[in-house]
């Protein structure tokens, strides 16, 4: 991820294809009609989404080419794939994009929100993984935690 850890900066909206079709180039990919309709679902999500919430968002994109553009959008580093507790994969756009957030994971249903943190909380968060980090050695770049539970559908 480019910047420091507590880099916030993200890409505005009216950016965010200029900056897919950047990345697609870099790796001799273009930025296709259905990548489009992909990355402007994903874009409108407050959240990370499953295959079947992205075709049901894009017309007339069979599953199959929902994948393989998915596949190709992750290996450009636009789109990461978001691990929950069920066995749906979820799909959303990159912390570059985005900027930085993190998950509540429903361990019932396994639904996934996106939640962001006040800046001074990420802070102390970072200061205390740092030290957590320093006594193995070991050099934080930026953290990743979710949120595990039951969603207010579930309770
Ligand atoms: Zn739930
Ligand atoms: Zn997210
Ligand atoms: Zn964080």
């Amino acid at each position: 991820m480019p910047g420091s850890k507590t880099e916030h900066q993200h890409v505005a909206a009216s950016d965010i294809a200029h900056h897919v079709a950047t990345k697609l180039a870099e790796i001799g990919q273009r930025f296709t009609s259905g990548r489009r309709a992909i990355v402007e679902s994903l874009s409108h999500a407050q959240r990370p989404l499953s295959i079947p919430e992205i075709l049901e968002h894009t017309t007339g994109l069979a599953q199959s080419s929902a994948y393989r553009n998915l596949t190709v959008l992750e290996n450009a580093g636009v789109v990461v794939r978001v691990i929950t507790t069920d066995e749906w994969a979820r799909f959303e756009l990159s912390e570059d994009i985005t900027g930085h957030h993190h998950h509540m994971v429903c361990s019932v249903c396994g639904s996934v929100d996106d939640v962001r943190i006040p800046d001074g909380i990420e802070e102390a968060l970072d200061a205390a993984l740092e030290r957590v980090a320093a006594k193995s050695g070991f050099k934080m770049a930026h953290h990743r935690l979710d949120v595990v539970g039951v969603c207010r559908a579930c309770r």
